[in-house]
């Protein structure tokens, strides 16, 4: 990796093997829908979306229209659902994209009934109840039941799912959670009688590791599949195996006296005389200016804290006062050098954020490298 600015290496090997993990822990029947929207947490969603079809997942789900054209030019045949709302232009770009579509609202599914005849096909519909998120979906059952019942009826649409989404299911222990699957799994006995072939899915990748009451006909994984912690900790408590590595490389190492200081606003201070070495990464790539003096970075298979201001292009970790590293030794802000690792759940937990918004913030300045 020596000599590149910054880049972000993804293994999609390690893709492949979660989903391939995650696939083969589903309750009887249910399959694995990957979730890849925002660019695949910020890992590439083509690409991501090949290594999790190869690794056994069977649908693909994103948040936007725009993802799934996108999707769809890179993927002729996956089976693609979009999750989110939809202003009546997206809801065409989806459509001809051959993507499935969540209805949450009568309003929104009279629009889908009139956009229908220039679709290339009858719209395959998934109906949302909130069961308590408080987001899309109708708050009452019976009128997401009711909502169904429409769908089901109607000549020009299909009826595919019926879904929701949980609140806390990343909390250990959470009553709301259970409560929640309570309230779904108690529609589902009536809705499948009723509706054969009727997908029916509920778990993201918190639920889907700890509930497997939850996988229902379909599990929607997304942080899980990049081989994240939905819990925050160790992914390699369940299994999972990190796919993203973010490389940069020291560009100089130099002296400072005590007192000398480096990077904007002199933040920190040389205590002793020591050396900084400087790494040409920054928030600008992704690497948020609130960790300045509060990360490290692995060179050589060892930990060196970041000192002084991150700025836009460039950070300085203090490598000491007789350093072995030289210019030109590669750096890991995330991922594994030797026996020492960083994981993107370290940095959330730094930042009081989530690893979710850690892989997501890597900007499109970052290349991303595929490996297997
Ligand atoms: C993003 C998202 C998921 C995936 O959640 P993870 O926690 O990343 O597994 C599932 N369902 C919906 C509705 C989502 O928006």
């Amino acid at each position: 990796m020596s000599g590149r600015r910054a880049v972000a290496v993804v293994d999609l090997g390690a893709v492949e093997r979660n989903c391939a993990r995650l696939a083969s822990a589903l309750e009887g029947g249910a399959r694995l829908c990957a979730v890849v929207k925002a660019d695949g947490y910020g890992h590439g969603a083509v690409e991501c979306a090949r290594a999790a079809l190869a690794g056994g997942a069977s649908w693909l789900a994103v948040a936007t229209a725009a993802e799934a054209a996108d999707l769809r030019a890179a993927l002729p045949d996956a089976r693609l659902f979009v999750m989110g709302a939809l202003t009546p232009e997206e809801l065409d770009v989806a459509l001809q994209a051959d993507a499935d579509i969540a209805v949450w609202r009568q309003a929104f599914y009279d629009l889908v009934r009139e956009r229908a005849g220039a679709a290339p096909a009858p719209p395959r519909l998934h109906v949302k109840w909130d069961t308590g998120m408080g987001r899309l979906g109708e708050r009452e059952a019976g009128r997401a039941l009711e909502l169904l019942a429409a769908v089901s009826a109607a000549g020009d649409v299909e009826l595919t799912g019926f879904w929701t989404h949980f609140a806390t299911a990343d909390e250990p222990g959470s009553e709301f959670f259970a409560e929640q699957l309570a309230r779904f799994a108690s529609v589902a006995p009536r809705l499948r009688e009723e509706h054969p072939g009727l997908v029916l899915h509920a778990a993201n990748s918190a639920a889907t590791l700890i509930a497997r009451a939850s996988h229902f006909d379909m599990v929607r994984c997304g942080i899980a599949i990049y081989g994240l912690d939905p819990f925050q900790e160790d992914p390699a408590a369940h299994g999972l195996e990190p796919a993203l590595a973010l490389h940069s490389y020291v560009a100089d190492v130099k002296g400072l006296e005590a007192g000398e200081s480096a990077g904007y606003g002199r933040s920190w201070r040389a205590r002793e005389a020591t050396h900084v070495g400087v790494l040409p990464i920054g928030y600008g790539d992704g690497v948020r200016r609130a960790l300045s003096n509060d990360a490290d970075v692995l060179v050589d298979g060892a930990r060196y804290p970041i000192v002084g201001t991150i700025s836009m292009d460039n950070l300085t970790i203090d490598l000491g006062r007789d350093p072995i590293v030289t210019p030109g030794a590669g750096a890991v802000l995330i991922g594994a050098l030797g026996d020492e690792r960083i994981l993107a759940e370290e940095l959330a937990r730094r930042l009081g954020t989530i690893n979710y918004e850690i892989t997501c913030g890597l900007s499109a300045r970052v290349p991303r490298e595929y490996v297997r």
